[in-house]
């Protein structure tokens, strides 16, 4: 966060457009003098306030109070948010499909959508997809970005900065909007620490099963980037020293013993033909037991390393996602129970050990919960909700 007096400057006009858009969201269409007196601001900042966000086309003036006003003096106009823009996007490029959430400024969905592309889809199919969705959802619903304030895009894999530059590049130059970019297995994990059942989730490490193994941290109700942005790739910690070679060029990678792709394949191996998830689950049906071994080996692995993670972060939930949770249950019950051996001896700090609540395309919702999250105003004001689910304002 900038400390310059143009930093701070920009931070407290940031915190007054909230304090406004706040009292618009719970009382409904206001006067200027009306917001002036429930924020405590000025009438003129709340004039130049109100000025800037009908400009970009946030609020509308939607009546005057001249049916209700007693006395004489011009009708004051009455203002309101505008339910039809956009105010931030999350986009999520999975393997297979997009998706998209639009939020507006009280944070509430407006506008969602899927479109599909083939898997062997390069990058720019996959960009004119999104595009056209978007552009589709605003047909469709009628939702505007015209004062679009930010937006989150995953996109899968690890370490590949110069795409996410140039994904941010695209979405910044066509919507004029400030743009974070991050893996979707990392938003997909912050989704999964906003909607845990408990309020106190606030540290949570989050791993899916997938073609590959990815993971997301969250810390004190933070995503966790690290220094490079690598935080969280627990995917190749070394779980079989010298054992099968992984794309990331190592070998024995969690990835090459709990990836789908890495299960099916052991199960081949051994003697069991196996080519898809709906095989191996009729596989676990029947308790096949070479499956349920290769199943148990996995978890195993996968149990270590998050025994270790475990003990780095001290979380309170830990959440497996990906099909395969599903399908095969002894998996997270080996999981759960290499944990518990390895923090066995943390006897009152042991985490919690669920199957994601979302589903594998949770990572718009999480790209746009990030959005609300990492604005410094919103992350610093989260120390002051108070009880009744309102917040305290400094
Ligand atoms: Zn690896």
């Amino acid at each position: 966060m900038s400390t310059t007096p143009n930093g701070v400057h920009a931070l407290v006009r940031r915190s007054h457009e909230e304090r406004v858009l706040r009292v618009l969201r719970q009382h409904g269409a206001q006067s200027r003098n009306e917001i002036a007196a429930r924020v405590g601001l000025s009438r003129t900042t709340v004039s130049e306030i109100t000025g800037d966000l009908l400009g970009r086309g946030v609020i509308r003036v939607v009546d005057t109070d001249a049916v209700a006003r007693v006395g004489s003096g011009r009708p004051a106009e009455r203002l309101a948010l505008d339910p039809a823009s956009g105010q931030y996007m999350g986009v999520d490029f999975g393997h297979r499909r997009v998706n998209v959430l639009v939020a507006d400024a009280a944070h509430d969905i407006i506008a969602s959508g899927t479109s599909r592309y083939e898997e062997s889809a390069q990058w720019p199919e996959r960009l004119d997809a999104g595009l056209a969705l978007i552009e589709r959802l605003s047909t469709d619903t009628g939702v505007h970005y015209g004062a679009l304030q930010a937006i989150g895009v995953g996109v899968p894999g690890w370490g590949d900065r110069s795409r996410a530059d140039g994904v941010a590049e695209v979405f910044a130059e066509r919507f004029h909007a400030a743009v974070i970019v991050d893996n979707n297995v990392r938003f997909a994990g912050l989704a999964e620490a906003l909607h845990a059942q408990s309020d106190s989730v606030r540290d949570l490490i989050y791993l899916r099963l997938s073609d590959g193994v990815g993971g997301g941290l969250v810390v004190g109700g933070q995503l966790a980037r690290g220094s490079k942005g690598y935080a969280g790739e627990l995917g190749h910690v070394t779980a079989v020293p010298g054992g099968d070679q992984c794309r990331c060029g190592k070998r024995g990678c969690v990835e090459t013993v709990a990836s789908v792709p890495a299960i099916l394949g052991r199960c081949r191996r051994l003697g069991v033909p196996m080519d898809s998830l709906d095989e191996l689950k009729a596989a676990v049906d029947i308790a096949h037991p070479v499956v349920d071994e290769v199943l148990r080996e996995a978890g195993t692995a996968v149990g270590r390393m998050l025994g270790t993670a475990a003990m780095t972060l001290n979380p309170s939930e830990i959440v497996l996602g990906g099909d395969i949770v599903e399908i095969a249950p002894a998996l997270i019950r080996q999981v759960r129970s290499t944990v518990t051996y390895e923090l066995s001896w943390l006897t009152d700090a042991a985490p919690v050990i669920r199957p994601a609540l979302l589903s594998d395309e949770s990572g718009a919702l999480g790209a746009i919960a990030a959005l609300f999250h990492e604005s410094p105003l919103l992350a610093g004001y989260e120390a002051n909700v108070t009880t009744d689910g309102g917040r305290q304002w400094p």
